[in-house]
This record gives structure tokens, C-alpha cells and sequence, in this order.
């Protein structure tokens, strides 16, 4: 009785193994700029992530860690005012490699600075977010409340072209659509999207 109790055992660790010891976590690390010290970590926490978790645990099982940083020397003080968005992004893009010198590179390690401004101001027009597509940077404003969700987006591959606007009683973006005043928050990816994240998450934990 107790033998075969113990041999369940062992075999259903052993099929649960290699999905538990293989699944390596996405991390993303959110640096918090010495300009939002106002803002506590649970509001940001809430405005910004909060609607990304629940994505992020309804389209895959994958592991999720978001660890917050603050006062980090030569990153959380980047200049940014006034620079174009693609320069501050290189700027932390630099930091980040110094920082990370000698740690094993991992696609599913995520950097992402996030700043109270906004960059690349034209008239009324802005930008709220860069990242490199499938990279592991990405820079993103509190002006937009979807613009953390959509920066991490593309740092797991979903692409503008693959978003679309769905209709939950009004016209809503989903995360890697570039914003349009009068349209909604989706709160989500498109279908096409969530795909190619669930699949990079697969392909990268390996
Ligand atoms: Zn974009």
C-alpha cells in the first residue's frame, strides 16, 4: 500500500517536472524615475499593471514576476526632459547592459523606465512609450494608462499591425494599438497578439 502509494507520487513529480523546473519566469523589472518618488508603488502598481497581470494570467499559465525599483544611480535619474524618445531609450538601454555585466542574458529578463513625462512633443501630439521589438528595454509615461502594457507588448513581439479595436459598448484599443483620443482601453491584447506572446514566452523559457 505504501509502495504504491509512494510510486504515484514520484511519478506525478515526474510529469509535473519538466513544465514546473523548465517554466523560467518572465521578469519585469519596472524602474520608477526619481519624478514619480509622489507616487507609491501600490497606484502604479494598480493604474498601470494591475489590468496587465490579469491579462498576462488569463492567456497563459506562464509565471509572471513585476518588481518594482527606485533610486537606482544612472537609471532612475536618466535626463529624459526634452530628448528624443529613441536617445533616452538608448540612454537606459546603456545603463541597463552596466547594470546586468556578467548576469546570464535572458529574453524573458524585461527592463522597462518609467517616467511622469511623455517624449517627442509636436503641437499637441506625443509619445508615450519606445521599445525594441522583442528586445529587453523599454521606456513608457504615466500619460497613457494603457502605455506600460504596450512597451512590454512589443518586448514579447505583438505588433501594432496585429492589434485591433474591439467593441465593449464603445470602441476600445487593445494594448499595441498606436492610442487615438475617443477610443477606450480594451485592457487586453488582441487575439493575434496574445498568441505571439504565449508563443515567445514558450519558445524563450526553454
Ligand atoms: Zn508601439
Amino acid at each position: 500500500m505504501l509502495k504504491t502509494a509512494l510510486l504515484t507520487l514520484l511519478l506525478s513529480l515526474g510529469t509535473l517536472l519538466p513544465q514546473t523546473v523548465l517554466a523560467r519566469s518572465l521578469v519585469v523589472t519596472v524602474y520608477l524615475h526619481d519624478d514619480l518618488a509622489g507616487e507609491s508603488d501600490e497606484q502604479i502598481n494598480t493604474n498601470f499593471f494591475g489590468h496587465w497581470l490579469k491579462e498576462m494570467h488569463t492567456i497563459t499559465q506562464h509565471p509572471v514576476e513585476l518588481i518594482f525599483r527606485r533610486n537606482v544611480e544612472g537609471v532612475t535619474d536618466i535626463n529624459y526632459a526634452g530628448k528624443p524618445s529613441r536617445e533616452v531609450l538608448d540612454t537606459f538601454t546603456a545603463a541597463i547592459k552596466d547594470s546586468e555585466a556578467g548576469k546570464l542574458f535572458s529574453h524573458m529578463n524585461k527592463h522597462l523606465l518609467m517616467t511622469r513625462g511623455s517624449y517627442d512633443h509636436r503641437g499637441l501630439n506625443f509619445n508615450a512609450g519606445i521599445a525594441f521589438q522583442k528586445g529587453n528595454t523599454a521606456i513608457a509615461s504615466v500619460a497613457v494608462y494603457g502605455a506600460a502594457a504596450h512597451e512590454i507588448g512589443h518586448m514579447l513581439g505583438a505588433t501594432h499591425e496585429d492589434a485591433t479595436v474591439n467593441f465593449n459598448g464603445w470602441a476600445c484599443e487593445t494594448y499595441t494599438k498606436p492610442r487615438l483620443p475617443l477610443r477606450s482601453n480594451c485592457y487586453r491584447y488582441s487575439d493575434k497578439n496574445r498568441a505571439t506572446i504565449v508563443d515567445y514566452l514558450k519558445y524563450n523559457s526553454n
